[in-house]
């Protein structure tokens, strides 16, 4: 697929995400986060569910886990330009409340085609909701563990890698899970 196919087929997800109202969390949410970056991006990374700030802003990974996010792509040399970066779910759970399973089987709808869009070589989950999601969607569910046990190991599928890694939220409440996030963020170098 071209390009300009990608940037057609993107905005108008982008179109009916923004006005979106097939599951309840519409209803609380300001700006619905549908993601950002390259169209053409070999590497996507997926999180679980726009904060406070990216809610106020409509823009995936804004706020604290964000800002380390940037940091680790900084850390291998990755522009967030470069890649592409949204969630699972779009609109943002009020007080931050883990995604009702309904809320995430109505919603990711939108991912897939997000993902059969960009086509990206790599997806790299950000925590537990996008790994369990990630894995299940291309028949890794043998492999599927606790986030402890697979972070920053690489699995190959025939035209696709999967990297999970844990949220970046961690190192918010845990500075010591930096140097881990640090470390798992490395296995990006060899494919960029
Ligand atoms: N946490 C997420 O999972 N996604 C965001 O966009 C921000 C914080
Ligand atoms: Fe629609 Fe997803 Fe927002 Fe629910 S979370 S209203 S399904 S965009």
């Amino acid at each position: 697929m071209d390009t300009s196919e990608k940037t057609r087929l993107l905005k108008q997800i982008r179109d009916e995400v923004v006005t979106c109202k097939k599951c309840s969390l519409w209803e609380s949410r300001r700006l619905p986060v549908v993601g950002v970056g390259s169209h053409d991006a070999h590497i996507m990374f997926i999180g679980e569910a726009p904060g406070a700030t990216e809610d106020a802003t409509g823009i995936p990974f804004c706020g604290k886990a964000g800002h380390i996010l940037d940091e680790l792509l900084e850390s291998v040399g990755i522009k967030r330009n470069d890649v592409y970066i949204c969630n699972v779910i779009k609109c943002r759970p009020p007080n931050n409340r883990d995604p009702l399973p309904i809320e995430k089987e109505t919603c990711v709808p939108y991912l897939k085609r997000q993902i059969e869009t960009i086509s990206p070589k790599i997806i790299c989950t950000l925590g537990n909701h996008a790994t369990d999601f990630i894995f299940k969607e291309f028949g890794l569910e043998k492999e599927l563990k606790g986030i402890s046990q697979i972070h920053g190991k690489v699995f190959d599928l025939p035209d696709l890698k999967i990297v999970s890694l844990y949220h970046p939220a961690v190192a918010t409440y845990n500075p010591g899970m930096k140097k881990v996030l640090l470390e798992d963020i490395k296995i990006l170098k060899e494919f960029v």
